[in-house]
């Protein structure tokens, strides 16, 4: 078994469900009382997200980077970056290690082929709803085109990760709103949706939706997974 490296803490609320779902994976693959390799960097949200608030990108990379390089020193195998967001600044990270980096949009988009899934609505924070770097990946190197809210619905999502799930709030009228966005977008055309961050899986689970939820979370697990689970069954 490869040993998983995470970038967490960003917040520590969605990197608990990765500690969590990437045992109970291991323990599914291989029965008995296997649990998964790791080795985790846990940053301090408050640090990352005024880099976030001051378009610091730069020095976030840099500490991102450093987090890399100390868990591929530690004798991880592959890296995971335990945020959608943050993925803005994959490409610095990826060039900081030699250990690979399993991209989260990656990921989403395995899944969204397997079930032949092409027109998704996209939720996460602003950062990835209306930046190059997720709906990007996912156009030129997928082809899947996202639908979005419209920009009050990206304001709301948005102020609910950050104010309510990066927190621990998981609030039922934030679960009826997000429905409600989510079944604009099905009367829209949209076909799925995408929780492209890693908190939303907190709030909405697949089948609570008219559509089908692509937990980014979830699916980074499973890919990890296939990772470090590929050469050997022990
Ligand atoms: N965990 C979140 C994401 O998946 C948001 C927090 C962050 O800004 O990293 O995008």
């Amino acid at each position: 078994m490869r040993t998983i490296g995470l970038i967490g803490g960003m917040s520590w609320e969605s990197t608990a469900v990765y500690y969590r779902l990437l045992n109970e994976g291991a323990r599914e693959r291989l029965g008995g009382l296997h649990s998964a390799r790791l080795l985790l960097y846990s940053f301090d949200f408050q640090e990352i997200e005024s880099y976030q608030a001051q378009d610091n990108w730069v020095a976030a990379a840099g500490r991102l980077a450093s987090a890399a390089q100390a868990l591929e020193r530690a004798g991880a195998d592959c890296l995971l970056l335990c945020t959608n967001t943050m993925h803005k600044v994959a490409d610095q990270l990826a060039r900081a290690t030699a250990v690979p980096l399993i991209h989260i949009t990656d990921s989403v988009a395995a899944a969204m082929a397997t079930r032949s899934l092409t027109h998704p609505l996209l939720l996460g924070t602003r950062f990835t709803m209306e930046e190059d770097f997720y709906l990007g990946r996912l156009r030129d190197q997928f082809g899947v085109t996202v639908v979005l809210p419209e920009e009050a619905d990206r304001l709301c999502v948005h102020n609910m990760i950050y104010d309510e799930l990066c927190i621990g709030s998981v609030l039922p009228d934030s679960r009826v709103r997000l429905l409600e966005i989510v079944e604009q977008a099905a009367r829209a055309g949209a076909d799925s949706v995408i929780l492209g961050c890693t908190e939303l899986g907190l709030l909405l689970s697949d089948g609570e939706a008219s559509l089908p939820v692509l937990d980014s979370c979830a699916l980074h697990v499973v890919q990890a997974l296939d990772f470090a689970l590929e050469d050997d069954r022990s």
